[in-house]
C-alpha cells in the first residue's frame, strides 16, 4: 500500500503510467499518425506536425472524468487488493467519495474493463453446464425464466484441476442459444463434456468433440462436477461480496468481475492484477454513465 502511495503520489505519475500502457511504443497521433509529440501540462500531448492536442484519457474509461486519476487509481488498487472483491460502499469509504453513486458508478466502469475484447477461449477439454441464477428451483429446461437468468458456466479442466473459466448468460436452454456461448467461450476442436440435453446435441457439427458424461439432463441440479465447484464458489462470492444484493440486469457484469478474478486467483502479485486492470482500462473505450443506466442494453 504505501509502495502504491508513493508510486503514484502525483497526477504526473498517474498520466505517465497511462503513457506507457496507452503507447508502448511511443506516442502516436491519432489524426496523423506521426510520432512526436510536445508533453504539455495535465496529461495532454500536442503532436508536432499537425499540432493536434491529445489527453491521454482520451478513448479509455478515464476520458472525461472531473476527479483526479489518482484517486481512479486508488480505486483500482482497493478493487484488485480485495481478495473477495469490494462493493460500492466499501468503496465510497475507502476513497472518502462525497456520493455513493460515484462509487458505484466506477465500479461498474471498471467491471467492463474486466472482459478484454478478443479473448482466449477454453480449450482441451471443457465442461459445460447450465445453472439458473437468482434462487430459483431447478426446473424443466427449455421453458421461459421469467425472473430468473440462465448462466452457462464453461470450466477447462487440466489434469483433472479446474482451469480457466468462462460465464455466459442466455436467454434460455435452447440448442442455438448454448451453441452461441460455446462458440463464444470455447475453441473448437476442444472436448466438450455435457450432460445429456438435447441442446448440445449439435456441437460435433459446429467442430467441438462432444462427450456426454451424464445422461441425465434435469436442469440446475446434479452439475457436473467441476462446474458445480465454480457455482458454489460463485454464489458464495456473490453473498460475501455484494451480499447478494446484485440486480439481475447487471449480472452480466458481476459474472465478468468474477471471471476475471478467478482466472487469475493464482497470480500472487497485486500489482500485477492492477496493472493487468488499468491496462484494459485503457484498452477499451470510454463506458457512457447512460449505458449503465440503460439496464436492457447489459442483457
Ligand atoms: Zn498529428
Amino acid at each position: 500500500m504505501l509502495e502504491f502511495e508513493q508510486r503514484f503520489a502525483t497526477e504526473e505519475a498517474c498520466f505517465e503510467y497511462l503513457f506507457e500502457l496507452r503507447w508502448p511504443e511511443g506516442f502516436r497521433c491519432s489524426r496523423c499518425g506521426h510520432r512526436e509529440a510536445w508533453a504539455r501540462k495535465r496529461g495532454i500531448y500536442r503532436c508536432t506536425r499537425c499540432r493536434f492536442e491529445t489527453h491521454v484519457t482520451a478513448g479509455t474509461i478515464f476520458q472525461d472524468t472531473r476527479k483526479p486519476l489518482r484517486l481512479w487509481f486508488r480505486a483500482i488498487w482497493h478493487l484488485t487488493s480485495q481478495k473477495y472483491g469490494a462493493n460500492a460502499l466499501g468503496l465510497q469509504r475507502v476513497l472518502d467519495l462525497g456520493s455513493y453513486r460515484t462509487a458505484w458508478m466506477w465500479l461498474h466502469k471498471l467491471r467492463r474493463a474486466m472482459v478484454r475484447p478478443g479473448r482466449n477461449r477454453l480449450s482441451g477439454t471443457v465442461q459445460v453446464d447450465e445453472i439458473y441464477m437468482g434462487g430459483e428451483k431447478p426446473g424443466k429446461r427449455g421453458r421461459g425464466a421469467a425472473g430468473k437468468a440462465l448462466v452457462v458456466v464453461m470450466v477447462e479442466v487440466k489434469e483433472g484441476k479446474i482451469g480457466r473459466i468462462r460465464l455466459r448468460r442466455v436467454p434460455d436452454a435452447s440448442g442455438p442459444s448454448l451453441e452461441g456461448a460455446v462458440k463464444d467461450g470455447v475453441e473448437p476442436g476442444s472436448t466438450v463434456q455435457t450432460d445429456g440435453w438435447e441442446g448440445y446435441g449439435r456441437l460435433p457439427e459446429l467442430g467441438y468433440v462432444h462427450e456426454v458424461v451424464r445422461k441425465e439432463s434435469a436442469l440446475g441440479k446434479n452439475l457436473l462436477p467441476k462446474v458445480n465447484r465454480v457455482v458454489a464458489l460463485l454464489k458464495r462470492w456473490l453473498l460475501g461480496t455484494y451480499q447478494g444484493g446484485i440486480h439481475l440486469s447487471h449480472l452480466n457484469y458481476y459474472l465478468d468481475e468474477y471471471t476475471f478474478r478467478f482466472n487469475r486467483r493464482t497470480s500472487r502479485s497485486r500489482g500485477k492484477l492492477f496493472y493487468r486492470l488499468v491496462e484494459q482500462a485503457v484498452a477499451i473505450g470510454p463506458v457512457p454513465g447512460h449505458d449503465i443506466r440503460g439496464r436492457s442494453a447489459s442483457l
